[in-house]
């Protein structure tokens, strides 16, 4: 893996944390990696990324891992509130309104390599290599609906909920009759906070919750049809859920 060395920005600081345990997937939104690299490393915008991913491949190292770089914004994921300490950041040129609107294969193929890199530098769990959108799903999109996440999970680079037993998924539904938690939206509530997504805005907010629900399909239940009154994405969260405390005992 050939990294690239010439740009860097100086929008960085000290990381507050000194365990790097997540990686987060970001795209520049920007028509090319030029423009991009420029954005990135210019002062005034207080924004940087670790590493940039061009559409031909060429990974581009903006900050030290090291150091703190700014890409996450106010965001979380279950306890962290300070994921630009706990990160490594990587940025695509990506964007879905201009020529760079594909995740080449050859971008693709450098993301796997850096992420196999990263993973194994800092032995980072893979149910924390995530998205922007999944530790600021009121703000941010990133790195969105078409993202391929899939050719990740397949390597063992991104966390896919395996098939749980139904005997399993049945003792879920207990504990939320036990708790008299008897609304769809309590229960999604509840789990996607155990996963992991803030949930703050949503339990007061029909306008959230589907921002959230969006964010959440986006990265986990994508290509899938879901209507209002589908079944389909509750059972998908109940496993998701399910197989993510087997996971962890
Ligand atoms: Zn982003």
């Amino acid at each position: 893996m050939k990294l690239i060395h010439k740009f860097k920005s100086l929008n960085f600081d000290k990381r507050n944390i000194k365990e790097i345990s997540f990686v987060i997937i970001h795209y520049t939104a920007l028509p090319s990696i030029e423009n991009s690299i420029e954005y990135l490393c210019q002062k005034s915008n207080r924004v940087s990324c670790h590493y940039i991913i061009g559409q031909n491949g060429r990974i581009y190292n903006l900050v030290d891992e090291k150091y703190r770089a700014w890409h996450a914004g106010q965001s979380s994921w279950l306890s962290e509130k300070d994921l630009n300490s706990a990160s490594i950041g990587i940025e695509l040129d990506y964007s879905p309104n201009h020529n760079n609107n594909k995740f080449s294969s050859s971008l693709m193929n450098s993301l796997i390599l850096l992420l196999m890199y990263l993973t194994k530098k800092y032995k980072i769990d893979k149910r924390n290599i995530l998205g922007h959108s999944d530790i600021a799903p009121y703000r941010k999109k990133d790195p969105g609906v078409k993202f391929p996440w899939k050719k990740l999970y397949n390597l063992n680079l991104s966390y896919n909920p395996k098939k749980v037993k139904l005997s399993s998924i049945k003792k879920i539904r207990l504990w939320f009759e036990k708790y008299r938690i008897y609304s769809n939206k309590n229960k999604i509530l509840i789990m996607l906070n155990i996963i992991g997504y803030d949930i703050s805005k949503s339990t007061n907010s029909k306008y959230f919750y589907k921002i959230l629900i969006n964010k959440y399909r986006s990265h986990y239940f994508q290509n899938k049809s879901y209507k209002k009154s589908n079944p389909e994405l509750i059972d998908f969260i109940e496993a998701h859920f399910c197989s993510l405390l087997l996971t962890k005992t």
